[in-house]
């Protein structure tokens, strides 16, 4: 079920507004004050936030702008002024749209619905361009076979990337060296398991800021390897 957050300080209103998009089917949650609507946006995920602009704690221009640093979903801003709406424009903080008081349950609504929308196509959309493995900073994007880290790009040769992805793909499970070498290279390739540990370390040397205490890559002594989750 979508989740929305409303941050709002008049109670009457807030509770309006959950009334409405409950009986729509979203699961909704109220904070009434703008620092406290911070602190729950970032410490759960919500599919769309609901923000008043005159909020005790921290105004909803702020907490707009906050919010839009680490979060996707969209931002509808609520305001009672004219003037509030060129400021939400002018400011460029990364409000999807705005209703302006007062304004119909249906209305509300509507707008909720058409974000819906909106943002599952996006994210559709994006999902079917490239699949994408991401585990704190290192992104392995094994539609057009590129390996980042923090951002920055590192080049992998085909069995390092194939090595990699393997076992990004199957974190936490201990493989050998034979069965990695089983798994990523043919069996009538010359070479040996000694080939495995070259490549693992060539890997680390990409992706690991220290090769001592591996964050991704963990060796199990007498055993073989772990992608760690
Ligand atoms: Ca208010």
């Amino acid at each position: 079920m979508s989740k929305i957050l409303i941050v709002e300080d008049e109670e009457s209103i807030a509770e309006l507004e959950k009334d409405y998009l409950e009986l729509s089917g979203f699961e909704v949650e109220i904070e009434n004050r703008g620092d406290t609507g911070l602190e729950r946006a970032m410490k759960e995920d919500f599919d769309l936030y609901l923000l008043d602009l005159m909020l005790p704690g921290m105004d909803g221009f702020e907490l707009c702008k906050k919010i839009r640093q680490e979060k996707n979903s969209p931002i509808l801003m609520v305001s009672a002024k004219k003037d509030d709406i060129d400021k939400i424009h002018g400011l460029g903080l990364g409000a999807d749209d705005y209703i302006t008081k007062p304004f119909s349950p249906s209305e509300l609504v509507a707008r909720v619905k058409a974000h819906f929308s909106r943002y599952e196509r996006l994210i559709g959309s994006n999902a079917q361009q490239n699949e994408v493995i991401e585990i704190r900073g290192l992104k392995i994007d094994k539609t057009a076979r590129r390996v980042f880290i923090h951002g920055e790009e590192k080049n992998f040769t085909t069995k390092e990337f194939d090595l990699l992805t393997f076992l990004a793909q199957n974190p936490n499970r201990v493989f050998t060296k034979e069965e990695l070498f089983s798994n990523i290279w043919d069996m009538e390739s010359i070479g040996d398991i000694a080939t495995v540990t070259v490549h693992i370390k060539k890997i680390r040397e990409k992706i690991e800021t220290g090769t001592s205490k591996p964050q991704y890559i963990e060796t199990i002594w007498g055993v073989g390897y772990r992608f760690k989750m």
